[in-house]
């Protein structure tokens, strides 16, 4: 790295007072902002400190979810001006303390150093460039064009410019300090021939000052501007949910509080109001809503910058006084409910969003303002919680004929059979739709054919409750939770399987919030593992092509992409195919989670006939479509007809497969 040659000291104390005006804008600002943060509630986000250092290694230098698909390309030039800029950082406090103070950090004149941070300023530059054309010509439909993406880019690009030109001038001008390596790249761009005589020390001198107000510029600006991840990423990524993607948080002592809910700004967490500081406005989530990219009023991504609206313009006066009035952040703009209602919580939108924001955990606080404080769910959301509620299923089938399906199977309950090993929870669909009864007893004959001691709980099961917890009636989940739980008590049970993700999900992952713990497989996990130790003899059915449709709550909240996969691979005369490019993490929702399966979809077109749509346009010639959910089973049927497709493409559970193939 070139240095100053010590001339400047004179001019340190101008530098000394610079620095301190920069970097005193930047923390009077980022002062205030923090305090914004604390208007939050609290939330502890100190949990498996190893993960969240492996997070920062990972995800915040190694930007794991910048660069994916199908982002490779716009991810790469972003991730160097991030890398760029975290090196030219460390050159810049060099630089500072020379001009300040005389002295350099350690290790800055070596060549590795030098190296550096030529290749790094030439990399940036480029990808500024590649940057600046992309909006101006190529801007992704959901990205936020702002003038402020604008500066910041300007900026960026002045201090690898200026950097350069200093390098260079100054190596023309032998401006540099006994021991210095010289700047390789900077000194191929500008040669004496450039800069010739006396006007190279000239221009070294005004480009290192030039660099160094930019710098501080740039830091007094920064806070200021909506580019605040430049900085908040770090501690983004840090505390970022280290329980289940799957798992909502518990409203404890519930039956003791009086609001519920995001009622206020102050009701979302420090973290929730962290991530709307962290939005890069890239847009990714939007890309990847299928709420959005079926018309519907939602947008993941105006949901964050919406809590970040709120929070600057309501913070200032909430600090002055906490009981100044807020608006409730459901209400922030006249849409918002439906906005809010809109949501499948496919986690499209948290699997895409590269600085680990958590929009579903907004989501449903707003809605649970919405569900508890104000009774305004959609009737027919309500209309399903009070199915729940009385007959415990959502469609109001009556609770006395809940194990009607097994008993010509004659399948045992616990109350018949205390041994078994395993609890089938068999979930509200496959309990009352004749469809899903199908998949049920699928099961059933797989778990016979490999010898699994197995129950049901029959009548004394109730539904897991995920519906209502996603709905925003966390009253009622808690209720079903605590009632399967004690049951499940009651008959010792320690392991479950699940034919339904969402069941797999709520009982792995959010029953032990009310102290329900238990070894939990997906029934495609279990048959999986059946095929691995050969308990299962598995003849051919003919020759045919099964697309795969990953369930959200198995793949993207679970990360079960594989063993579906394997169990499908392991059939004879099975070829698999990918609705590609939308499958595994990028998978697209069948529009029933999050309680919509309950809920009319009036708005634009529907999230199922789309997601058929991407089955025929993937031209995989797959007869069958299978799945492991029983809602994408519903869901994937009702768009074949809707479409006209019901003979060309069959919806099936790939326990249908598995149990049709079945020798033993
Ligand atoms: S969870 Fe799915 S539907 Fe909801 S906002 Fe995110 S991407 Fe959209
Ligand atoms: S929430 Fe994440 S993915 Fe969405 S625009 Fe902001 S940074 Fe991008």
């Amino acid at each position: 790295m070139t240095a100053p040659t010590g001339a400047f000291f004179p001019g340190g104390a101008i530098l000394l007072a610079l620095t301190i005006l920069g970097f005193g804008a930047f923390f009077w600002r980022a002062w205030r902002l923090y305090r914004f943060l604390r208007l939050g509630r609290p939330e502890a986000r100190l949990d498996h400190p190893w993960l969240r250092l492996r997070d920062e290694l990972v995800i915040y230098l190694g930007q794991r979810k910048l660069l994916k698909r199908p982002y490779y390309a716009r991810g790469l030039a972003h991730a160097f001006i991030f890398w760029g800029f975290l090196v030219i950082t460390i050159g810049t406090v060099d630089l500072l303390a020379n001009g300040i103070a005389g002295f350099h950090l350690p290790g800055a004149g070596s060549a590795v150093f030098a190296w550096t941070i030529d290749i790094f300023a030439v990399l940036v530059l480029g990808s500024i460039a590649i940057a600046l054309i992309r909006r101006i010509f190529f801007a992704p439909p959901r990205m936020h064009v702002a003038l402020d993406g604008y500066v910041i880019l300007g900026l960026i690009a002045i201090l690898m410019i200026t950097l350069l030109v200093f390098e260079g001038a100054g190596l023309a001008a032998g401006n540099l300090e006994k021991g210095y390596t010289p700047p390789p790249l900077a000194g191929l761009f500008l040669r004496s021939s450039v800069f010739p005589g006396e006007s190279s020390a000239v221009v070294f001198y005004w480009a290192w000052w030039l660099h160094l107000v930019t710098v501080l510029a740039f830091a007094a600006y920064l806070p200021q501007s909506k580019h605040l991840h430049i900085v908040t990423t770090l501690p983004n990524v840090f505390f970022r949910k280290q329980t289940p993607r799957g798992a909502l948080g518990l409203i404890d002592d519930i039956e003791n509080k009086e609001t519920f809910g995001a009622a206020t700004i102050r009701d979302f967490s420090w973290k929730q109001l962290l991530d709307g500081y962290t939005c890069t406005e890239c847009g990714r989530c939007s890309d990847n809503c299928p709420a959005l990219a079926t018309g519907k009023p939602l947008d993941p991504q105006k949901i964050v910058l919406d809590v970040r609206d709120q929070l600057l313009a309501e913070g200032r006066a909430l600090l002055k006084d906490p009981k100044a009035a807020t608006k409730p952040p459901a209400h922030w703009v006249e849409s918002k409910p439906e906005e809010l209602w809109a949501c499948t919580t496919c986690a499209a939108c948290v699997e895409a969003c590269p600085v680990t924001i958590e929009h579903i955990d907004k989501i449903v606080d707003m809605r649970r303002h919405l569900t508890l404080m104000e009774g305004a769910a959609p009737p027919e959301a309500q209309r399903a919680m009070t199915n729940i509620e009385r007959s415990g299923n959502p469609w109001g089938e009556p609770r006395d004929t809940r194990g009607d399906w097994a008993k010509e199977l004659g399948v045992p309950t616990f109350a018949e059979n205390p041994d078994a090993e395993y609890l089938y929870f068999v979930g509200c669909a496959a309990s009352v739709d004749r469809r899903n009864q199908r998949v049920a007893r699928a099961l059933v004959a797989i778990l016979r054919a490999a010898n699994v001691s197995f129950a049901i709980l029959g009548t004394e099961e109730t539904c897991n409750g995920d519906p209502a917890r996603r709905i925003g009636n966390e009253y009622l989940w808690q209720l079903q939770a605590q009632q399967n739980i004690a049951t499940f008590s009651k008959y010792g049970v320690k392991k479950v399987i699940a034919s339904c993700p969402h069941c797999f999900n709520t009982i792995a992952n959010e029953y032990p919030q009310l102290g329900g713990s238990y070894e939990v497989l997906h029934a495609l996990q279990l048959v999986d593992r059946l095929l691995g130790e050969r308990k299962l003899r598995i003849g051919s059915d003919g020759q045919e092509i099964v697309a795969y449709h990953d369930p959200c709550y198995l793949g993207r909240h679970n990360r079960i992409y594989d063993q579906p996969r394997a169990v499908l691979d392991a059939l004879p005369g099975i070829q698999r195919a990918e609705i590609a490019p939308h499958h595994r993490e990028r998978g697209f929702c069948c529009g029933a989670g999050g309680g919509r399966m309950w809920m009319e979809e009036k708005v634009g077109e529907r999230v199922n006939h789309r997601r058929i749509d991407q089955l025929l346009a993937a031209k995989t010639g797959a007869t069958k479509v299978a799945s492991g959910c029983p809602f994408c089973l519903i869901m994937l049927e009702e768009g074949v007809g809707a479409k006209g497709v019901q003979e060309q493409v069959r919806p099936v559970d790939v326990l249908e497969l598995v149990a049709g193939r079945l020798q033993n």
